[in-house]
């Protein structure tokens, strides 16, 4: 007799478990309809007072067996389910997402095309330290077909008493450089309010690794409408990159390219540690540009040609390196520059092997 009693509870469980689906599944969709609505209005999706108010409203009428506490705990558990909902679908809609734009976004740096098949070479000092220092990278860039130029004017140093930069006079160097060579500035900013004052001498705003998360910075980045070079976080994941892509492009710049530039790890052989899948998931997740900085993500001069070679193999857009006419006396990171002779062999190796697509053909032109 218990037997058919007990099958019989189990079958009214049963049921009341698919009613309980049923009905959260409802309300999931009903609170996708607010969340549109809240998007189209352009306002917060997590609301904490209503969250309150639904909360006390319910346990007003709770006759338990639960406890308050308990039903509170349940139905927070909901509120979360369907949040998350709405998050992952916002998610997947990113302006900088494949799934937005399927094609490839491609940014023209007056003619130079970045992220349309043919692989571009950003090489230059990692600091500017002076007119001659520029000149003397900028005649070997164009000797080389390289046509972005990078130099940090504004540098942020890990200590406070390392060189910081010379400044606006640093962009001043690079613009009469690159006038000069018919180059391409790519140089860091770090200050929001320096965005239009750079405009004035960059082609190419470069947010550097300690400023990915900078939310000011990226939105002043996403004010003007020169094209920004992210790099990578120091230890940023994929979707926090991306997220940081996106505050740029929401505000209205679109000709952002990412740059992946090592990440921080247990290990010591390298200065960080060069994440190639990143290149990939980049290119798959996104129509954003990749660029990957062999520099900063190895910290070293030997390895420089197979992780050039690794990145475009898996799909890089472009490769960054750090130039520098004598690194022994160089301002900042002496260790991992390269000199001029040695960025000569570099292109020259890099040309032979066969991943650099038409820039061979470029150059065989001239
Ligand atoms: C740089 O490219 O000059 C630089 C400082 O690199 P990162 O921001 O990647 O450390
Ligand atoms: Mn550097």
């Amino acid at each position: 007799m218990s037997e058919h009693v007990l099958a019989e509870l189990r079958k009214q469980l049963d049921e009341l478990n698919l009613q309980l689906l049923t009905l959260l599944n409802q309300r999931a969709k009903l609170v996708r309809e607010i969340g549109e609505i809240k998007k189209k209005q352009g306002v917060n999706k997590f609301d904490p007072e209503r969250e309150k108010d639904m909360l006390d409203r319910i346990v007003k009428h709770n006759e338990g067996p639960f406890d308050d506490h308990t039903v509170r705990y349940l139905f927070k558990q909901i509120f979360k389910a369907s949040l998350d909902l709405q998050i992952e679908e916002q998610k997947k809609t990113l302006l900088v997402s494949r799934k937005k734009q399927a094609e490839n976004t491609v940014v023209d740096l007056k003619g130079t095309l970045v992220g349309n098949g043919t692989p571009v070479i950003v090489a230059g000092p990692c600091s500017v330290e002076s007119e001659e220092q520029v000149f003397a990278v900028a005649r070997s860039l164009k000797e080389q077909g390289v046509r972005l130029m990078r130099g940090g004017a504004f540098k942020p140093r890990t200590s406070p008493y390392d060189f910081q930069g010379l400044g606006e006079e640093g962009l001043k160097i690079l613009r009469r450089a690159a006038d000069e060579y018919d180059l391409i500035v790519v140089s860091e900013i770090v200050n929001p309010g320096d965005m239009e004052m750079a405009e004035q001498y960059v082609d190419v705003i470069q947010i550097g690794a300690r400023n990915m998360q900078n939310f000011e910075l990226l939105k002043a980045a996403g004010s003007v409408r020169t094209p920004v070079l992210l790099k990578r976080g120091l230890s940023a994941t994929m979707e926090e990159f991306l997220f940081a892509a996106e505050y740029i492009v929401s505000r209205g710049n679109t000709q952002v390219m990412l740059c992946e530039r090592g990440i921080r790890t247990y290990e010591k052989w390298t200065r960080n540690t060069l994440d190639i899948s990143a290149v990939p998931i980049l290119k798959n997740e996104s129509h954003l540009p990749v660029f990957v900085d062999i520099t900063h993500s190895t910290g070293r001069r030997d390895i420089l040609l197979p992780c050039a070679k690794a990145a475009l193999a898996a799909g890089a857009d472009g490769i960054m390196l750090e130039v520098h006419p004598n690194p022994a006396v160089a301002l900042s990171d002496a260790k991992q520059q390269i000199d001029i002779p040695s960025f000569e062999t570099f292109m020259k190796d890099l040309r032979a092997s066969n991943l650099m697509g038409n820039q061979e053909r470029v150059l065989e032109r001239k």
